[in-house]
């Protein structure tokens, strides 16, 4: 696939960033686009130009403001906590369609761009419950943005069916895990890098890391 062109959905995490070194290294061309909505914090999208200006990789930023007008959550309003479902329930980070929208308006700026493929960071085993990152969504999706476009859509999922330390892992094959480490945020508030160490997204980041380096060091 290296004479192909993907557009990376890219938030400036721990995993869109694993995915945008693997895109690195499978396609000749990657661009990434990021998706403004508001987020509670806006350092999440600088944090993503950096990374992306870094790298030297064409960035586009989409303004996404209805989505936070529409779906209310965590991650989009200071007043609301973060944190775990109840059993059975979502958390109250999920905001309902967020996937969709991201990955239809990725479709729609990847026909402009002449990129035939999309990669995201949607996994199924981490998984907070949120039913748009199962892989049977993805698959749906990309048949039905090949049908709306005409077109022949790859979206492409490498972090689906692996854990957060696999993931650490991959980054370390792609030879990005102290980027990955020191340059992402993934933190609900905020913090570049380790985080604040308490919220559920430094937890899952910080006991996934762990993990993997305790397997790296036995080796
Ligand atoms: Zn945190």
């Amino acid at each position: 696939m290296k004479n192909s062109k993907a557009l990376v959905v890219f938030s400036g995490g721990q995993d869109s960033t694993t995915c945008l070194f693997w895109a690195l290294e499978k396609f000749k061309e990657v661009e990434v686009v990021t998706f403004n909505y508001n987020q509670r914090h806006s350092l999440e999208i600088d944090c993503a130009k950096n990374i992306a200006n870094e790298l030297g990789v064409k960035h586009h930023i989409l303004d996404m403001a209805l989505l936070n007008q529409l779906a209310p959550s965590a991650l989009t309003r200071e007043d609301i906590e973060v944190k775990d479902g109840e059993e059975g329930e979502l958390p109250s980070s999920f905001v309902p369609g967020r996937n969709l929208v991201f990955l239809t308006f990725a479709g729609i700026l990847a026909s402009q761009i002449g990129a035939k493929h999309i990669v995201t960071g949607v996994c199924e085993t981490d998984f907070s419950g949120y039913p748009d990152c199962r892989d049977i969504f993805v698959k749906s999706l990309n048949v039905t943005l090949n049908l709306s476009m005409d077109s022949q859509f790859v979206i492409h999922t490498p972090l689906m069916w692996i854990n957060k330390a696999e993931t650490w892992e991959l980054a370390d094959k792609l030879g990005a895990l102290d980027f990955v480490r020191e340059k992402t945020l993934t933190c609900y508030n905020g913090i570049i890098a380790d985080g604040c160490g308490e919220c559920p997204a430094c937890k899952l980041r910080q006991n996934g890391l762990d993990e993997y380096l305790k397997i790296r060091k036995e080796f």
